[in-house]
């Protein structure tokens, strides 16, 4: 609803990074720029048919491996997973309810969700669940999500609703962290906790609770200032910022030979201080559409 325009099209193949593509450009940032983490997203990263053969090569560099992922096929993986010692999953689950979870995702499987969530933490896996608040949407659902968090050690996350392009965001839609909070702090007795310098959530903890929860207010509160992600598309642009305007052609560049290595640093060099370069996100009409030329489902997050 949110992440994938309805004009969508798949890419052919040939537009995507080759599973050799992948490890190239991931070396090139391990070896050349010290990352240390490395999270496949979407889209969905496990319907990609060599899913398996990325992960278990990536799991042989020095990185912290991590998944973002539906949670759909997460049953088929697990044993993998453990395997490769990937634990570190994030599933998105907007909602609980499963008409609401149909409408949202366009998917019947809620319930494949839920059981595949069990499955992984009766596995010790650590776990946390994506939720993007929306006004009017799903924000009745907030206490719901945090009483998830009081006899299991999941870490829920509630996101801010973003603009990208075609999901019609209006500033509006946005419930936002203080309200987040306060929906939470009415019904709960709640404590902060402390914050790693670079992420991107602000950590709490229901008092008695096991689990915890988090808000990433990337709208009303951006953490730009701290931000150290940079993500390459599944058609191998590299991108300094969610927002960015402009975003470097990794995949060309590899396929003539170039040297990509300059080329991430210039791009790196180039990040706005904020947002891609806007110091405020307003309420234009067409603000989604003009915001990032590139879909959430194209960005991966
Ligand atoms: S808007 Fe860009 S700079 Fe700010 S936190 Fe997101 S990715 Fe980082």
């Amino acid at each position: 609803m949110y992440c994938i325009p309805e004009d969508t099209c798949s890419l052919p193949n040939e537009q995507l990074l080759s599973k050799a593509e992948i490890i190239s450009v991931a070396k090139t940032f391990v070896n050349n720029y010290g990352v240390k983490k490395i999270r496949l997203t979407g889209g969905e990263p496990l319907v990609r048919s060599d899913a398996r053969e990325i992960f278990e090569e990536l799991s042989h560099l020095p990185v912290e491996l991590a998944i973002t992922t539906n949670g759909i096929l997460l049953d088929r993986y697990v044993d993998f997973f453990e395997s490769i010692g990937m634990r570190s999953i994030n599933i998105s689950l907007d909602t609980l309810n499963e008409g609401r979870f149909t409408n949202i995702t366009k998917s019947p499987a809620i319930e494949k969700v839920k059981s595949n969530i069990d499955l992984l933490l009766k596995k010790n896996f650590s776990l946390k669940i994506n939720n993007v608040v929306m006004r009017g949407v799903n924000d009745d659902e907030i206490i719901d999500f945090v009483r998830m968090t009081k006899d299991l050690p999941l870490h829920v996350r509630f996101i801010e609703f973003m603009p990208f392009n075609g999901n019609n965001w209006y500033t509006d839609d946005v419930f936002s962290y203080n309200e987040i909070i306060e929906r939470i702090h009415n019904s709960y007795s709640i404590e902060k906790l402390d914050d790693h310098p670079n992420s991107t959530s602000k950590s709490y903890k229901a008092k008695g609770y096991e689990g915890t929860f988090s808000v990433i207010s990337s709208i009303t509160a951006p953490f730009c200032d701290s931000c150290n992600r940079l993500r390459v598309t599944a058609d191998g642009k590299f991108r300094n910022c969610l927002f960015a305007k402009g975003e470097i052609d990794l995949l060309s560049a590899l396929r003539q030979g170039v040297d990509i290595t300059k080329l991430i640093h210039d791009e790196v060099t180039e990040k706005a201080y904020m947002h891609g370069g806007m110091q405020q996100l307003s309420d234009d009409k067409d603000i989604s559409s003009r915001i990032s030329d590139r879909s959430m489902l194209q960005i991966g997050g």
